[in-house]
Order: C-alpha cells, then sequence, then structure tokens
C-alpha cells in the first residue's frame, strides 16, 4: 500500500487551530484524516513547554480520574462478590426449608396414624364404657333392686351359698356354724362384682 502524502503546511495550519480550541491529538487526527502520530508531528513542535507541562498536568489528572473510577469499581465488584455469597447463603436456606417441608410430611404421617389410633382407642373405650354400664345395671339388678334381688343374699350383704372353709384375709366375712363346723361367709354387697357373674343368682322375683 503506498505512502500517504500530506500537504503539511495546509494540514499543521487546520491542526493548530483545533489544538487552540484544545482538541486532543486523536481528535485532531479523526477530523484531518490522517494518524494520531501525524497530529503529534504537526502540532508538537509549535507548542510551547508550559502547554506541554499544562497537558501533562492534565493527563496526571486524567490518570488519578481514571485510578478513582478502578478504586469504584472494585468496591463495587467485592459488593457483588458479597451478594453473591448471600444468594449461596439462601440456597443453603432454601435447602434447610426443603428439609423441614420434609419433616413436617412425615409429621403430618404420624399425626395421622396417631389420630386413627385415638379414633380406635375412642371405640375401645366407649365399648368398656357399655361393659361397665352393663355391670352396673347387673350389680344392682341383683343385689341393689328389691324385687329382682338374689334370693340367696341376707340383709347383711352376705351371699348364704357362698362360703369358704377358712377365713381370707383382707376380705370382708361372717363366720357360721354349719353341721358343726365352722364357715366363712362372704359379703357380696362389699364386692358387688362377685354377683354380676355368678350362675347362682336367683331371682326374688320368680320364686
Ligand atoms: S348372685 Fe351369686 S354371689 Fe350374689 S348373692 Fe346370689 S348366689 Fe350369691
Amino acid at each position: 500500500m503506498p505512502k500517504k502524502v500530506y500537504d503539511d503546511d495546509k494540514l499543521r495550519k487546520r491542526a493548530l487551530e483545533l489544538r487552540r480550541k484544545g482538541y486532543s491529538f486523536r481528535q485532531i487526527a479523526n477530523e484531518l484524516g490522517c494518524s494520531v502520530y501525524k497530529a503529534y508531528e504537526l502540532v508538537s513542535q509549535y507548542e510551547k513547554p508550559s502547554h506541554r507541562l499544562r497537558q501533562a498536568i492534565e493527563l496526571a489528572d486524567k490518570v488519578e480520574k481514571i485510578s478513582s473510577e478502578v478504586e469504584t469499581l472494585t468496591k463495587k465488584l467485592e459488593e457483588l462478590n458479597l451478594k453473591a455469597s448471600k444468594i449461596e447463603s439462601m440456597e443453603d436456606l432454601s435447602k434447610k426449608l426443603s428439609e423441614l417441608e420434609e419433616s413436617l410430611t412425615n409429621l403430618n404421617k404420624s399425626l395421622s396414624k396417631i389420630s386413627e389410633k385415638v379414633s380406635s382407642l375412642e371405640d375401645e373405650v366407649e365399648r368398656i364404657s357399655d361393659d361397665i354400664q352393663w355391670i352396673h345395671l347387673s350389680v344392682e339388678r341383683r343385689i341393689l333392686k328389691r324385687h329382682k334381688k338374689c334370693i340367696w343374699l341376707d340383709e347383711d350383704g352376705f351371699c348364704k351359698i357362698m362360703y369358704f372353709d377358712k377365713r381370707i384375709e383382707g376380705l370382708v366375712m361372717r363366720p357360721e356354724e354349719e353341721e358343726g363346723k365352722i364357715i366363712y361367709l362372704l359379703n357380696v354387697k362389699k364386692y358387688p362384682l362377685i354377683c354380676t357373674a355368678c350362675p347362682y343368682y336367683e331371682s326374688e322375683e320368680t320364686t
């Protein structure tokens, strides 16, 4: 490619005009359609040392400004890194929430099983309650109700056919003589459950 030939005198005039207006070498090069080096070559020899000093100071200011911007960017980068680390913490939190959710699901399953057991226990309690009621009615009929009272129950609550050869310690018993020997009658009114299942029950009403 052939080297470009410039009309230096013509270009210099225009370059110096632009330089006076404060254009940089690059801006002058763009305006004139030449290289930055060419723009420098045209102008630099006409610039005073004081002007160059001012340029150096401006350059130093720019370097300082760029340095300050780099510092600001570094701080922003650090903040971004900190935020990124928090995002990692959020991932941990999300994992823990997931584990907690799983635990709650398991807890719900356990509660459901407990609820089933409680329901079955309620049925059992109801059955026992029915039995107790039946026992109560049975006791009431066999011992307490006058017209259905067992014929073998005496006025003091002792069963006349429920007797023992020996006194049983801790039970309410009454000794009686029977054919020359001592027997012990049991006070069933004190232990009414004995009467509820007794096969010898006979109602006064039926006699
Ligand atoms: S129900 Fe049985 S135990 Fe009770 S008084 Fe009658 S015979 Fe005795």
